[in-house]
């Protein structure tokens, strides 16, 4: 494996390095850091989403800047405000060890002046987005009249945003010996022809398709009416009691109703697209990126290289127009190493659209269904219970049990426990046993999923196992974990989902008792594994009216927090309880 060492990067990148804990260079940056750092030339990369192609221009930027001298020398140009303090911010962890080197953001909807009086402090490297930083200009706020590096990110974005103007005009202030890299997702003809224009024999670096994050990702698609889109998007969150996701929608209307639906159905979302004001977007990114926002509802330019890392779910509530954007979308999950899933609704005349993706991503789409309302059920059932075992025991309540003894007295252990869960869960299966199921009949037909998660039926099983997420495990990793402990084939083991604390996956149903059997009194590290074969509770009813389910909020500050949410299941952690049929 190569190593930063070997790259040519000094010592004070290197300790900046070592801190981040960056292991070994990604493909984009062991391609382009060396070529950067030995070669006075231009550079054309072509790296998707993910890659790390900050690192990639921005280790070789600090080190050839002169941080003694105060003048302007590198220019980053990002097409959004949000990339731009996004790659301000890793610059500065970046180049923490080199002294007196200045990194400002310069970008549209804040104080103009206050950004000028920055640059002014002197900053060797100014990140800015192109509407802006010709504002700037055109006042006299910046000179970039002395750069010697000027870097191109998102090269692709800038332009589909219409900033080719003014990628010109400022590109007309610098220096004609500046060296230019252009770092992008794509390459359609307007991209090359920048190359063309204002660049002098780029070294060119393609990283393969599959990008870091690409082969981490599984790409799922559930086909459904049209008119149900919104209620396949809830179901997927509550199979998904911890899920972290991106919502994709296409329009900016689009994206504010599913988010204020959302909202008002009691999950933690929050949309993110262009129409809304600077402070409001700061505000939803903030809460995103603590994790309080469970489900970002965005339109793709404002979610566009959005590094949020851990996002467990990217969901296609509408595919994009332009198919290759789903690569982006897909790269927003699956990062730094992880596992992701890329889900996708599609009604069933945009099913052929699929197999395009499918070229795109190189990689196969499995067919799923949308859980049905018993499955969630069962799902959320799981999640109670460990809820139960996992909640800390809070010492206030010490008070008032020699009463809540006497209320409680003569119900055993057994029939209390059945209440308690009942206590929720009854609210969750009444909604649920009056919906439909949300699968157009026949959208198995084609390719139908190796046993569906119908359990008993078509000769698949479905199974229930103890273990999950929090203990170290994602749907690829456990899979590896079942067919090495059962030896079988690759194929033999699927549908495998994982949960906060237990997962579910399927075989066929000849397997079972060798499955069952290899499981019973099996320990891994002293705790013992168990697997069941997965049970539906009762019958679904039918018919009925739609009702909502207004789950109580979960609001929870940081990291932490959310993981005790995801615990919550529907739970009303912090907030108000806001549950009950309306
Ligand atoms: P891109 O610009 O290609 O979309 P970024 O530069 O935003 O990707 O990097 C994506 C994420 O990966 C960031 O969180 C970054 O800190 C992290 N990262 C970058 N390089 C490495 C590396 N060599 N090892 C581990 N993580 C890295
Ligand atoms: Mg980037």
């Amino acid at each position: 494996m190569t190593k930063f060492e070997t790259l040519g990067l000094e010592q004070p990148l290197l300790d900046a390095i070592s801190d981040l804990g960056f292991e070994s260079p990604s493909e984009v940056q062991e391609k382009s850091i060396p070529i950067l750092l030995e070669q006075d030339t231009d550079l054309v990369a072509l790296a998707q989403t993910g890659t790390g192609k900050t690192a990639a221009f921005g280790f070789p930027m600090i080190q050839k800047i002169h941080a003694e001298s105060r003048t302007t020398q590198g220019l980053i140009l990002s097409p959004t405000r949000e990339l731009c303090l996004q790659i301000t911010n890793e610059l500065k962890l970046y180049s923490k060890y080199v002294k007196g080197l200045s990194t400002v953001a310069i970008y549209g909807g804040a104080s103009i002046t206050e950004q000028a009086r920055q640059i002014k402090r002197g900053a060797q490297i100014v990140v800015a987005t192109p509407g802006r930083m010709k504002d700037m200009i055109g006042r006299g706020m910046v000179d970039i009249s002395k750069i010697d590096y000027c870097v191109l990110d998102e090269a692709d974005e800038m332009l589909n945003m219409g900033f080719y103007e003014d990628i010109k005009d400022i590109l007309s202030n610098t220096p004609k010996e500046k060296l230019t890299w252009l770092f992008s997702a794509t390459m359609p003809k307007e991209v090359a022809s920048i190359a063309k224009k204002f660049m002098h024999q780029p070294v060119e670096i393609t990283v393969g398709t599959k990008n870091a994050g690409a082969s981490t990702v599984q790409h799922e698609y559930y086909v459904v009416g049209g008119r149900d889109r919104y209620a396949a998007l809830k179901r997927l969150a509550d199979a998904n009691p911890g899920i972290f996701s991106v919502v994709f929608c296409r329009t900016k209307r689009d994206t504010q109703r599913v988010a204020e639906k959302l909202i008002e159905d009691g999950y933690n979302a929050g949309a993110l697209h262009g129409d809304l004001s600077q402070n409001q977007r700061d505000l939803v990114m903030n809460a995103f990126r603590k994790k309080q926002v469970q489900m970002l509802v965005a339109t793709d330019v404002a979610a566009r290289g959005i590094d949020v890392d851990d996002i467990t779910h990217v969901i296609n509530y509408q595919l994009p127009d332009e198919i290759e954007t789903y690569t982006h979308r897909s790269g927003r999950t699956g990062r730094a190493g992880k596992s992701g899933i890329s889900m996708v609704i599609v009604t069933r005349s945009e099913q052929r659209k699929i197999k395009t993706i499918e070229k795109i991503v190189k990689q196969e789409f499995v067919a799923k269904k949308i859980p049905s309302g018993i499955e969630i059920c069962e799902i959320q059932l799981y999640h109670l219970a460990n809820k139960i075992k996992e909640t800390k025991i809070n010492k206030e309540i010490d008070a008032y049990l020699p009463a809540i003894n006497d209320v409680l007295e003569g119900i055993d252990r057994d029939e209390l426990i059945k209440k308690m869960v009942s206590v929720e869960f009854t609210q969750f299966s009444n909604y649920y046993s009056k919906t439909k199921d949300l699968n157009t009949s026949d959208s198995s037909g084609e390719r139908s999923q190796k046993g569906s998660s119908d359990g008993g039926n078509s000769g698949s099983v479905r199974y229930f196992i103890n273990v999950g997420e929090r203990d170290g495990y994602d749907w690829m990793s456990l899979k590896d974990f079942l067919r090495d402990t059962l030896n079988l084939e690759k194929e033999d083991i699927y549908n495998v989902d994982t949960k906060d604390s237990f997962s579910f996956f399927n075989s066929d149903a000849q397997l079972t008792d060798f499955i069952l059997q290899t499981f019973t009194e099996f320990k891994v590290d002293g705790r013992f594994i168990n697997v069941e074969v997965s049970k539906k509770p009762g019958g679904s009813g039918k018919g009925g009216r739609k009702r909502d389910r207004k789950r109580g909020h979960r609001k929870g500050g940081g990291n932490k927090s959310f993981k005790g949410g995801k615990k919550g299941g529907y739970g009303k952690k912090g907030g108000k309880k806001r549950q009950g049929f309306y």
